[in-house]
Parts: C-alpha cells; sequence; structure tokens
C-alpha cells in the first residue's frame, strides 16, 4: 500500500511541475476566450455570456436556444439535388435544424439524398417500372422527370396516391415491379412482412430504397411491446406513429428477407452542397438476380 501512494504522489509532483512548466500561473478564467480575438463582437459577447453562466444550466440552455435560432433564421446557401434551386435553405424540425427546407420544393435532406442517389444512378430509374410508398411530392416529380417506363405512387390512405395499398400485404403480383421507393415508412410497420413483401413483388435483380431513422451506436434495435400509448411511442421511438428505433442490425433484418443490402453515404462536401445531414444513409435492398 505504501509503495503504491509513493508512486501515486509521485506521479502527481511529476504532473503538478509539469503544469507549472506550461503557464499554470495564468487563472482558468483568463484563458477563457482564448483565440476569440478575431471573431466578430457577436461571437465574443456569446463567449462572454456563456462563460459567466457556465454553472448555471438554466440559463445556459436559455442562451443555447437563443443562439440556435439566431443562426437557424441565417441558413447555407446550398443546392437541392430534386429541383436544382440554389437559395438559402430554411430551418425545420423538432428540434430545430438548420438549413433543411428547400425554398424551392420543400425537400428536406433525406430526400435530397435519394435525389442525389439518383442523379449519380440514372440507370436505377429510366425505363424501369417504379413504385412509390407514401410519395413525396420533390421526390415523386425527380423520379417521374428521370423517365421511368411506369410510374405508380401508393399509400396506405385512399386518395393520397394512385393505388391503395399497405407495404405489409401488398397487393400486386410476384416479380412485378422492377424499382420500390419507400422513404420512412419500415419504422411505422410490421417491417418483417414488408420486407417479405417487397422481395415478392421485386423482379430479380430489382431493388428497393429505403431509408429510416437509425441510431448506428446501437447493436440491435429498440421495440418494446409495453409501448402502447401515442405519448410512449412519441417518447420512446420519437413519434407518435413509429414503432421501434433502427439499430445497426436493420441490414441484418433486411438480408433476413432474402434480400442483400448496400448502402449510400454523401460525401462531406456534398453534404455541405446540398445541405444533407453528414452520415444519414440510403439503404438499398437487392433481390439477386
Ligand atoms: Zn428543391
Amino acid at each position: 500500500m505504501q509503495t503504491v501512494s509513493v508512486v501515486a504522489s509521485e506521479r502527481a509532483r511529476r504532473f503538478a511541475n509539469a503544469c507549472s512548466s506550461n503557464g499554470d500561473d495564468v487563472p482558468i478564467d483568463s484563458q477563457v476566450g482564448v483565440g476569440t480575438a478575431r471573431k466578430g463582437l457577436r461571437e465574443r459577447l456569446w463567449a462572454y455570456a456563456t462563460t459567466v453562466v457556465r454553472d448555471r444550466p438554466r440559463v445556459r440552455s436559455l442562451i443555447d436556444t437563443a443562439r440556435s435560432l439566431t443562426r437557424s433564421t441565417v441558413g447555407r446557401v446550398c443546392t437541392c439535388t430534386l429541383c436544382g434551386k440554389t437559395a438559402r435553405f430554411l430551418p425545420m424540425g423538432v428540434p430545430l435544424r438548420v438549413s433543411v427546407a428547400c425554398p424551392g420544393c420543400g425537400s428536406l435532406e433525406r430526400h435530397r439524398l435519394l435525389g442525389l442517389y439518383l442523379q449519380r444512378h440514372p440507370e436505377v430509374v429510366k425505363g424501369k417500372l417504379v413504385l412509390h410508398f407514401a410519395p413525396e411530392r420533390p421526390v415523386a416529380r425527380a423520379v417521374r422527370a428521370a423517365q421511368p417506363e411506369m410510374y405508380r405512387s401508393a399509400d396506405i390512405e385512399v386518395g393520397r396516391a394512385d393505388l391503395q395499398l399497405s407495404l405489409e400485404k401488398i397487393d400486386l403480383p410476384d416479380e412485378s415491379v422492377d424499382l420500390v421507393i419507400a422513404n420512412h415508412i419500415l419504422e411505422h410497420v410490421d417491417d418483417r412482412m414488408a420486407l417479405g413483401e417487397l422481395r415478392r413483388i421485386l423482379i430479380p435483380g430489382g431493388r428497393a430504397l429505403l431509408m429510416v431513422p437509425i441510431i448506428e451506436g446501437w447493436d440491435e434495435t429498440y421495440e418494446n411491446s409495453a409501448v402502447t400509448t401515442n405519448a410512449e411511442r412519441t417518447r420512446h421511438f420519437g413519434q407518435s406513429d413509429h414503432v421501434r428505433f433502427y439499430g445497426r442490425d436493420l441490414r441484418a433484418r433486411i438480408a433476413a428477407a432474402g434480400l442483400s443490402v448496400s448502402e449510400f453515404t454523401a460525401l462531406p462536401a456534398d453534404c455541405l452542397e446540398y445541405g444533407l445531414q453528414r452520415g444519414e444513409k440510403l439503404f438499398i435492398a437487392t433481390k439477386a438476380a
């Protein structure tokens, strides 16, 4: 025990010496703000304000919220992969995200990620039979413009699309579709049934383009049979009609349905240019040819 304490105190002494030779005579408070000399007055005021209230979480929270709103109203100039508009994109989302909505067509980041994929892989749509579930208008317009042989939209509710279809039980023949687009739907439904149905209706070599809310830090998808009310689903899964938060095992779930999986992620420069969420993924599920 004595040896350990001597060693520890020796380490502490050396550490203290090292600190003293590195300018520890400068008060900690005065070090805050180093590097801000060249920043504008607003940045310096924010730095000062956050320093003053750093131990007061409620005030700090209010300041951070105001700061976020200030930045949100400015937004970045981005270009839309779907309508081509270059402009300051609008803040949207809860919590508010910056540079989200295209002022031209209303597209969000996930729509533009899909648009970027389709721009770079026009063969996925051109000359194909396309079925688009829960069709988002900006995406639908871009897909139609990409010259499919036939385009049909589908939704579970009557009157919202060309066809009324449930992804869990698709009323279409086997091997009748080249491409399915189903953006943010799997988290609402029985995904084992839905993925099985996608495999059934796709032609050999056909593809499904899938996006979902996914937590890449989780090995396993979070589902909870005790969660039954809208309020609980919002708290647990982020939205009142979501039934899970996917983890990394989404790939295994797609594979279990007999579909191979590849992924499309935008590069850093693309995220800046097109206003995309860093790391967001489009999953491409392909039926064996
Ligand atoms: Zn747009």
